[in-house]
């Protein structure tokens, strides 16, 4: 890090002079309340808080410093596997923040926002056209939440047939976390069946695993190995074959919009994350979106209310079948987002959406063929819009997938996501986008096999990294589940 920098990030509390005040307010010129007659004395602080004082400058400058710390889609290439992290449109900030939209509420009567209800409609019809289902619930709000509001769809379904028994939930070794913890939450119990050599569904191992007692098989295609089942016709004759329902993840649809559809593939279940393939921003941890798409026969277990369209035009809430799961979300979803995934959509058009994914995919095979001569790769076939590569061969120098994704730092890139899936050794997972441009990949591949020959010659510098970050490695789980967020730890 350079000397400037650091200087711009002295901490607040360093800069402190007793005296020093950051704003001045007009002598009070109404009786003072007593803050003891608003709040009881048992909640007020004792003595002040102990605050850095400062000029308003240095506050500014404060959060400015540390808002360059992080990074974002809008400061750099983020190509992070199983979790299409791409470009967000500002067309769709410019939607989402215009007054019909942005100062709504959601008690108002439906006479006065048959607006933002008719978007909402439009984006289930437009949603469900692009996965072949025929009804759409906007509620959830993540692809996790969608996962498990599909899952209580498929519970209430077998129930209402009597069929109690159907407890078990089937995935694949490579599948998301979410599915088996989805499964569990929904009160189900997971079975784990193993991919075959080729990284597909082993056939022979799904048609051991089902039986009467099989809710359903979850699974995203292309599967997190970005590789297509090829075999998804016979896998969802055997599923229904034994009473069973097909869920689809469809997390990261960025690979097949407008060119295959999950509900033409023979599956009941579907959900979108629009915070991945619909470009809304992922946010700090939300607001996300997960929307989800049944096939008919499942239509009546949905989450109420729906967005209908009365044979009159106008917009209303559809408040459900009895046999709704009822409401899995306060009020109608994350409507601001849902604006933004309708622009989205609709500024690309059929044919534009059809072209992101051939871009995705053409981008995410450009970028496997050029790196394949350093990286061990486990599946060297075309894929869709991921792809894995094994750091395994580095071993040999003492120097693990970690430590590449550390030195990416340094380059100013944020690492692909790795050791996952699961079943790769030494996983890196790569997802370029639609969006970035081959002088983006290109720099992104040769820094890679920088980093590559650099284990080779001087793996020091990779176990040592990153060397320009603001911080060095941190503990990552320790750092997620016991975050130190005061200024004590420099
Ligand atoms: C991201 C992802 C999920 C979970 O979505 P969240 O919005 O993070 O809950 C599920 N499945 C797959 C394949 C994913 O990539």
């Amino acid at each position: 890090m350079s000397g400037s920098e650091k200087k711009e990030q002295s901490l607040i509390f360093e800069l402190s002079k007793p005296g020093r005040i950051a704003y001045s307010l007009p002598e009070c010129d109404v009786p003072e309340t007593e803050l003891t007659d608003l709040i009881p004395a048992t909640y007020l602080r004792s003595k002040p808080a102990e605050l850095p004082e400062v000029y308003e400058v240095d506050v500014i400058r404060h959060y400015t410093a540390l808002s360059r710390r992080n990074f974002g889609v809008d400061n750099g290439f983020y190509p992070l596997g199983s979790c299409t992290m791409k470009y967000n449109p500002k067309l769709n900030e410019d939607t989402a923040s215009l007054d019909g939209f942005a100062k709504i509420h959601p008690y108002q009567l439906e006479a006065s926002i048959q607006g933002a209800l008719e978007l909402m409609y439009r984006l289930q019809e437009d949603l469900a056209a692009l996965t072949g289902m025929d009804r759409v619930t906007l509620q959830p709000a993540a692809g996790a939440h969608g996962e498990w509001t599909g899952l209580m769809m498929i519970r209430a379904f077998h129930e209402k047939n009597g069929e109690t028994g159907r407890r078990k939930i089937i995935v694949p070794d490579s599948s998301h976390g979410t599915n088996p913890a989805s499964a569990s939450s929904a009160g189900f119990e997971t079975v784990t069946i193993k991919s075959d050599a080729r990284g597909l569904v082993d056939l022979e191992a799904l048609k051991a695993a089902v039986g009467s007692d099989t809710a359903a098989l979850m699974l995203t295609n292309p599967n997190t190995l970005g590789l297509f089942e090829e075999q998804i016709a016979e896998i969802a004759e055997i599923v229904h074959g034994a009473g069973g329902l097909l869920y689809y993840d469809g997390a990261n649809s960025n690979a097949i919009m407008g060119i295959a559809r999950p509900g033409d593939m023979g599956f009941d279940v579907v959900h979108l994350n629009l915070h991945k393939t619909m470009s809304t921003p992922h946010g700090g941890g939300g607001p996300g979106a997960g929307p989800v798409g049944v096939k008919m026969k499942l239509a009546p277990f949905l989450p109420a209310p729906t967005v209908a369209k009365l044979s009159d035009g106008t917009y209303a809430f559809d408040k459900g079948s009895e046999d709704s799961i009822g409401r899995v979300k306060a009020y109608y979803g994350n409507f601001g987002i849902l604006v933004r995934a309708y622009t989205y959509i609709r500024s690309y058009g059929p044919e534009g959406l059809k072209a992101v994914s051939e871009q995705a995919v053409l981008n995410a095979n450009y970028m496997r063929k050029r790196l394949e001569p350093y990286f061990r790769t486990p599946y060297p076939r075309i894929c869709k819009h991921e792809f894995v590569l094994s750091g395994s061969g580095l071993l040999q120098y003492g120097v693990r997938t970690l430590d590449v994704a550390k030195r990416l730092l340094d380059f100013g890139y944020h690492p692909p996501t790795i050791y996952f899936p699961l079943n790769v050794e030494e996983c890196l997972m790569i997802e370029p986008t639609e969006t970035e441009s081959k002088e983006t990949l290109d720099g992104f591949i040769d820094t890679l096999i920088r980093i590559v020959e650099e284990a080779s010659h001087d793996p020091e510098l990779l176990l040592g990294a990153p060397h320009g970050a603001s911080v060095k490695r941190l503990d990552e789980t320790q750092a997620a589940r016991k975050p130190v967020l005061n200024c004590s730890c420099g």
